[in-house]
């Protein structure tokens, strides 16, 4: 892998401070290449010139604006296997994931390249003798802060409804997922966008991330990841007074009635907490399995995971685990669970096997014997890791589900389709899933509810969120 460096209005630019980062391989722990360090001096010129481009962007016709966006989804469709590779090698991820992720990273140009159109405002009656209206303005310069799960379809969610509004955008990947997004912004140079309407500041988030956060000509910042930084970033922007959208973390319950229709449940549950390793910030991994059925479906589940291919191979199930700290904190939650008196029924310990030690594998694993005070049934893990906790009836299933500070996803699999919407209304969380795990598209609106963040991204709702509004009342 060559040196990546940053992509700032319409070419490459080194790193002004020369340092770069070391990047490296989740399969093999080896370091396959460098990054660049960016510092304050390359986010600064980074929204020089996203600044410089905005007038042109912004003042566009919408409908010009959404061609191009529309162009870059039919580019990314056709360098899919370019940018599948990055991915995979960067991340760790499977072959076979790549493209469906960057299916729906294209399909978010796609959508909001159509939407441009819609964001228009409002004539409001106050009698005669005035006309009222709002306007939906662009901010300004988009900052974006992206993770390394799934990294080009978390930065189209967050850069095509912000460039559709008429905002440029500086972005910053992750440090350990960089390569994609560099290659998005010359596509995008490449379909016509001009320069400096998308550019890509590599490096750390305390120092490229939180100096972006800071620039005063930043107007609004969209951060996708933890709670941890998503706290500290919202420090800065609360002192700079800007809007944020928060994407954050979760520990979503996944919730099996005695009636639901186990032949698509236990897949079901089985890919809400295994697909990607786990880290999925929806991911469904904690099992709220109705006490009737508990162990027949646990058991079912069980089999299935033994079924799963885990490795390096192209078409392994389940890949590494795309940071050397991630791993770590996978295996430590494997000592958590132990000290707490959780009982894996499969997984639970790093794997013995040499094939699996050399990269970041950690087993698919289920806990049982857990309950809802005990850390692994509360606190993130990002890995393959599944608690189950039984309960006995609706009520109880809803209480339990809902006792987490996080809000972000439900899942409910049931026949029944009163308790189906009873339970959904009743749920403290953004996105909710009946009879299929992860159900929906870019259409569907995506946000959290309590510590899994605020804002929301995805469907016409985030449009919304990328621009301000005007009022013009006219005396006349
Ligand atoms: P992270 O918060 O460590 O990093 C995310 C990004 O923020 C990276 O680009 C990082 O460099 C940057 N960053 C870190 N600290 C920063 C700071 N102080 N100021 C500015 N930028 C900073 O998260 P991660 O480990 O990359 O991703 C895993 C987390 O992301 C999990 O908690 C997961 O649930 C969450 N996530 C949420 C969603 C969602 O849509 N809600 C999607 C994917 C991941």
């Amino acid at each position: 892998m060559a040196d990546l460096v940053h992509f700032v209005g319409g070419r490459s630019l080194p790193p002004a401070s020369g340092q770069y980062l070391d990047k490296a391989d989740p399969r093999t722990g080896e370091v396959m290449g460098r990054v660049a360090r960016g510092t304050a001096a390359d986010v600064d010129a980074a929204v020089g010139a996203a600044s410089a481009a905005l007038a042109e962007w912004r003042d566009r016709r919408p409908i010009e604006r959404g061609r191009v966006l529309l162009e870059l989804a039919r580019a990314m469709r056709e360098n899919v296997a370019e940018l599948a590779a990055i991915e995979s090698r960067e991340a760790g991820k499977p072959a076979w994931q790549g493209p469906i992720e960057l299916e729906g990273a294209a399909q978010y140009f796609e959508f909001y390249g159509g939407l441009v159109n819609t964001g228009h405002g409002e004539i409001i009656n106050i009698g005669s003798g005035y006309h009222s209206y709002t306007r939906r303005e662009p901010f300004g310069v988009v900052g974006v802060i992206l993770p390394w799960n799934a990294p080009l379809n978390q930065a189209g969610r967050a850069i095509a409804p912000a460039l559709a509004a008429g905002n440029t955008v500086v972005a910053k990947p992750s440090e350990e997922t960089s390569g994609s997004l560099v290659r998005l912004a010359e596509l995008a140079v490449a379909c016509g966008m001009p320069p400096g309407v998308l550019n890509v500041i590599l490096g750390s988030g305390s120092e490229a991330g939180s100096a972006l956060v800071e620039h005063p000509q930043v107007r609004k910042v969209a951060f996708t990841g933890s709670v941890r930084a998503g706290r500290e970033i919202g420090r800065i922007a609360a002192e700079r007074i800007i809007p944020l959208t928060l994407e954050l973390g979760g520990k979503s319950p996944n919730i099996v009635f005695e009636d639901a229709d186990l032949a698509a449940a236990v897949p079901g549950a089985l890919r809400a907490f295994a697909l990607n390793a786990g880290q999925i910030c929806l991911a469904g991994t904690r099992l709220l399995v109705q006490e009737s059925i508990a162990d027949t479906f646990v058991e079912a589940l069980t089999k299935a995971v033994a079924a799963l291919k885990v490795g390096p191979e192209p078409d392994a199930f389940v890949g590494a685990i795309t940071t050397k700290a991630q791993h770590e904190r996978v295996l430590q939650y494997f000592e958590v669970a132990r000290a707490e008196g959780a009982r894996a029924v499969t997984g639970g310990e790093a794997y013995a096997d040499p094939s699996l030690q050399t990269g970041w594998f950690v087993p698919p694993t289920i806990y049982v014997d857990a309950n809802p005070d005990m850390r692994i049934a509360r606190e993130e893990v990002f890995g393959p890791v599944l608690t189950v906790l039984p309960f006995k009836d609706e009520a109880d299933a809803i209480r339990i589900a809902n006792d987490t500070e996080y809000g972000l996803a439900a899942g409910v699999w049931t026949r029944d389709l009163s308790r189906a919407h009873r339970v959904a209304a009743a749920l403290e969380a953004g996105q909710i899933y009946i009879n299929e795990y992860q159900a929906g598209g870019v259409e569907t609106p995506l946000g959290g509810y309590k510590q899994s963040g605020y804002g929301r991204e995805k469907g016409i709702e985030a449009l919304h969120h990328y621009t301000q509004l005007k009022c013009v009342t006219i005396k006349l």
